[in-house]
């Protein structure tokens, strides 16, 4: 497509060392016994905002509008359980959610809403809820039982920027690209 930057979203990305930690922690519940197709850790994240192909010029008016909004301070967040959408007997993705930090997170949400808005695109119905996407399932399945045997999955970790992700779909697996952080 000419013009396109590509298909981005944005969101919050995990330090590393939160990274390695929540691996750490699935990985003694055997995070290899998950059903569905798993999410690798490199690639996990928090999505605030999906916005699907975009064109050079919207891609423009998105970063002014990132740049210029205000995003609020920094906060701390608590990772604590798994869960599942839409529900735990049919479900289609597995996650963490998010405790402590998850007002702060649909607040930001909701600043982005307004700056995607402000740049022109159209908008989001979905409500937002926070999750970190683990694994999705076709056809659903019942996880309840996996949930109910996966451990304790707790862990602190502060949330200071957000970013523009490129999203690039390889017969390799989804990687992920980022275009450009904004500090809180
Ligand atoms: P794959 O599509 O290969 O499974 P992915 O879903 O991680 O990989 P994308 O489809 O580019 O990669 O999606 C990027 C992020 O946006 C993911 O967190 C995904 O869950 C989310 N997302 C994708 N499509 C939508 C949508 N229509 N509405 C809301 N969020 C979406
Ligand atoms: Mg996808």
């Amino acid at each position: 497509m000419v013009g396109s930057v590509g298909r981005l979203f944005i969101g919050v990305d995990l330090r590393s060392d939160t990274r390695q930690a929540l691996a750490a922690l699935l990985a003694e519940d055997g995070v290899g016994r998950l059903p569905g197709r798993v999410v690798p850790p490199m690639n996990w994240h928090l999505t605030l905002r999906f916005l699907g192909e975009v064109e050079v010029v919207e891609c423009d008016r998105l970063l002014m509008e990132l740049a210029g909004a205000h995003l609020g301070n920094s906060f701390e967040m608590v990772f604590d359980g798994l869960g599942a959408f839409p529900r735990r007997e049919r479900a289609t993705v597995l996650w963490v959610g998010i405790n402590e930090g998850e007002s702060q997170l649909q607040t930001l949400a909701g600043v982005v809403e307004e700056a995607v808005a402000a740049a022109g695109f159209p908008s989001e119905d979905r409500p937002f809820r926070a999750h970190l996407t683990l694994s999705r399932i076709r056809p659903p399945q019942d996880v309840s039982t996996v949930i109910a045997a996966t451990g304790v999955v707790r862990l602190r970790t502060r949330v200071d920027e957000i970013t523009l992700f490129r999203s690039h779909l390889e017969h390799g697996g989804t990687r992920y690209e980022v275009l450009e952080s904004f500090g809180l």
